[in-house]
């Protein structure tokens, strides 16, 4: 017998209506690409993004067409967003700080159709155009711009473009399981891979997301997404944001400390959301700038693990809360946010404060189990560690264009290629990369733990821990660390660090210290590029 209650389809065309309906005067700042502010409203953007769906149609694409986005964010992206995905068609979202050889790999792979990029990265356009086979046009998302014109034969301005939708027109009809948007993983090694998102998963995961538990969003938040539109959508924060109403700051092109600490005092922001570095930039911002950044009440750090000195520091100067979430591209990306349960409240400070370093719990929608490398469950005990497995309603299933009909496993989960311990109340905390684990005479060394201790040191701006060939041990960790700017600390005193924080085993054989790390385009540190220049120098 079936229920006998309405069935409306769960589609993203759902939330930007409610935004536009019922939150419709709610603000969204924008700093566009020239660095100036300009400043829309919910309705704003439904209208605008209604205009850019039909002006789509009638440039003659079709429903399911792929159409890509290179661009910050901005108010214009999120036209984009909207636009592009109800008025049936995909949104693309590239990131720019792929090589060029990628970005032709995945804009050919996707076939996209249409191009909206900001001026910033018409160099990257000029590059690549002639090698994309499947784009037609190509949209520059500012004013009418001569010499960007000149540069691409037959380049399209983003109003102009507009001005041929119709305002009124309907959103395309979709189902609730067609496909949306797209975003590619860049992963360190290999061709990336597509990810490509319903508007199922898209409404089920911005209704995970703002749950109290989670991110805990409302129509009282200003929400600030530092982390890039290009990266997993913004971690979902645009759609979340409309279906609770909140307003939104699109930092654009400023990602520095100084332009994130003031624009977080001028609007008021309470939530801001980024990676742990975009965090180190903003501290050492507000601590010259002599700001207490009152309005923040929280920030998500997710994408690499956020060492626990940047929670203190976030908490004891600022009175900030930290929410640590992992997630990855295939999970749209939301996998676990900490927040703690009713039983911690009557714990120290301290006691919370070790709860907290955890990258969270599930929320209701994701399941996750270790396995050892058989596929045999393990215990959720917090100690044992295994292969991290993942499964839910926003989790991808098989890859965009891919041969195989499924990536999962044989158990129908998504193995998450990170290494990590859950505990009995689900809290997961992430070891390593399985590729990147140091495996010590058997025994297993986080590498993770090692950073987080490592940048924890007041001297020490960033760093990396490898694994280093042993002749007696196989493996022993190597440490790749970067001094704060004006400080001398020596490989014996950094090592000598370590003697309280960890087993003795577990302490780093070496330091090598490095002007920079290398890093990928979402800004993880390229470990096989380190291991391959200092995976010998334990060697004899
Ligand atoms: P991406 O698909 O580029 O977002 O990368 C996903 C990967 O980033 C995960 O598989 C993890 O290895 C890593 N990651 C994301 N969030 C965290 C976190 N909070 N702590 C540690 N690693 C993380």
């Amino acid at each position: 017998m079936h229920g006998q209650m309405m069935a409306m389809p769960l589609t993203i065309h759902s939330l930007i209506d409610h935004g536009a309906r019922y939150h419709g005067d709610t603000e969204i700042v924008s700093v566009e690409t020239d660095g100036s502010k300009a400043k829309t409203t919910w309705k704003g953007i439904s209208d605008r993004a209604r205009q850019l769906g039909s002006a789509l149609t009638k440039l003659g694409l079709f429903k399911g067409d792929r159409v890509a986005t290179i661009a910050w964010n901005n108010a214009r992206h999120l036209e984009c967003y909207f636009g592009i995905s109800c008025g049936g068609m995909v949104c693309h979202t590239i990131n720019p700080r792929l090589f060029p050889e990628q970005l032709v790999y995945i804009i050919n792979h996707a076939e996209d159709r249409v191009i909206f990029f900001d001026k910033t990265f018409l160099p990257i356009i000029e590059g690549i155009r002639e090698k994309l086979t499947t784009v037609d046009t190509f949209v520059l998302m500012s004013e009418r711009d001569e010499q960007a014109a000149s540069k691409i034969p037959g380049l399209v301005f983003y109003e102009d473009f507009l001005a041929a939708g119709d305002e009124n027109a309907d959103w395309m009809d979709v189902d609730e399981t067609d496909a949306s948007s797209l975003c590619y993983t860049s992963g360190t090694t290999g061709n990336p891979k597509g990810v490509l998102y319903s508007h199922r998963s898209t409404v089920l995961h911005s209704l995970g997301a703002a749950l109290p538990d989670t991110l805990n969003f409302s129509a009282r938040e200003v929400m600030m997404p530092v982390v890039p539109m290009f990266h997993v959508n913004a971690w979902g924060v645009p759609y979340a944001a409309a279906m609770v109403g909140a307003k939104l700051v699109l930092p654009g092109p400023g990602l520095d400390g100084d332009s994130l600490a003031r624009l977080i005092d001028d609007e008021r922001v309470t939530v801001a959301l980024g990676v742990p570095t975009i965090w180190q930039g903003l501290l050492a911002s507000l601590d010259k700038l002599g700001s207490k950044a009152e309005s923040l009440t929280r920030t998500v750090v997710g994408g690499s693990a956020c060492p626990p000195s940047m929670i203190a520091e976030f908490r004891e100067k600022y009175g900030t809360e930290v929410v640590h979430a992992w997630g990855m591209t295939e999970t749209s990306p939301l996998g676990t946010a900490n927040a703690l349960l009713e039983r911690h409240a009557g714990m120290t400070e301290e006691e919370q404060a070790k709860v907290r370093e955890s990258q969270g719990r599930p929320p209701y929608g994701v399941e996750l189990k270790i396995v050892d490398d058989e596929g045999n469950t393990l215990p959720e005990d917090g100690a044992a560690q295994g292969n991290l497995r993942i499964r839910g309603h926003w989790v991808v299933d098989s890859y965009f264009g891919a041969k195989a009909d499924t990536t999962l496993e044989s158990d129908g989960w998504f193995e998450t290629g990170d290494v990590a311990s859950i505990d009995a109340d689900g809290f997961m905390t992430i070891r390593d990369r399985s590729k990147d684990i140091i495996k010590s005479g058997g025994e297993w060394i986080s590498t993770v733990e090692l950073e987080s201790i490592a940048v924890g040191h007041p001297d020490i701006a960033d760093a990396a821990a490898i694994a280093a060939k042993h002749e007696k041990w196989d493996e022993r960790p190597v440490l790749i660390a970067v001094r704060a700017q004006g400080t001398n600390l020596t490989e014996k005193e950094l090592i000598a660090f370590f003697s309280d924080k960890v087993a003795k085993w577990q302490i780093p054989d070496a330091v090598v210290f490095v002007e920079e790390l290398p890093r990928n385009a979402t800004g993880k540190v390229l470990k096989n590029k380190l291991r391959g220049a200092y995976g010998d120098v334990l060697l004899a």
